[in-house]
């Protein structure tokens, strides 16, 4: 309901200090409250229900956890992009630039099923970099991506033409200034 909807987004939290020079909100004031994460969960669940998928992937670390979710709901598999150094294995490497944050992202092209549809997942989308460099490296392992999902997206900062001018479409169920 619209209610639910306005109750889970009233509890997001900003900190300005967290990450210097950026508006840092909080997923975590929201996840932490049982009805309001369900809630949310069962609102990306209803957007895909018409759609099948191989596998969803998802950035580290917060990436997880809608990416979990929805794996286990659509018996997907669930592939992590990670940050470097944390993977096992044989990976392929990407350099991201994020809105406070550069990092290296790594990818494990074993778990991406060849030629599969895959949606990626992610809490946030602001700038766009962070989605920008895990696609590519799915694409680049074999995985099909043209779908994104993310809890918030904050479009001035482009991040959903980003999304746009890849060829992936983007679900969000709160944008914010
Ligand atoms: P982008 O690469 O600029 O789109 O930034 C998105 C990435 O940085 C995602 O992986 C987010 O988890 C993280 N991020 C950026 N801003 C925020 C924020 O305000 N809250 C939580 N995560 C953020």
């Amino acid at each position: 309901t619209e209610q639910s909807l306005m109750r889970a987004m009233s509890l997001f939290t900003f900190n300005s200090t967290f990450k210097s020079n950026v508006r840092f909100c909080d997923i975590f004031s929201m996840t932490s409250d049982g009805a309001a994460f369900q809630y949310c969960c069962d609102e990306f669940i209803e957007e895909y229900k018409d759609q099948t998928f191989d596998q969803m992937a998802g950035t580290d670390a917060r990436g997880f956890i809608l990416g979990a979710v929805l794996a286990h709901q659509y018996g997907a598999g669930f592939v992590p992009i990670r940050k470097l150094g944390k993977l096992p294995g044989e990976v392929i490497r990407l350099d991201s630039t994020s809105e406070y944050a550069k990092n290296k992202l790594e990818l494990n092209p074993s778990h991406v099923k060849k030629d599969g549809k895959i949606l990626f997942t992610d809490d946030l989308l602001a700038t766009g970099g962070t989605a920008q460099s895990s696609i590519k490296l799915i694409r680049q392992a074999g995985g099909q991506v043209e779908q994104a999902a993310f809890l918030i997206s904050i479009p001035k900062l482009g991040g959903e033409k980003k999304m746009t001018d890849m060829g992936v479409k983007v679900y969000t169920l709160f944008e914010m200034e």
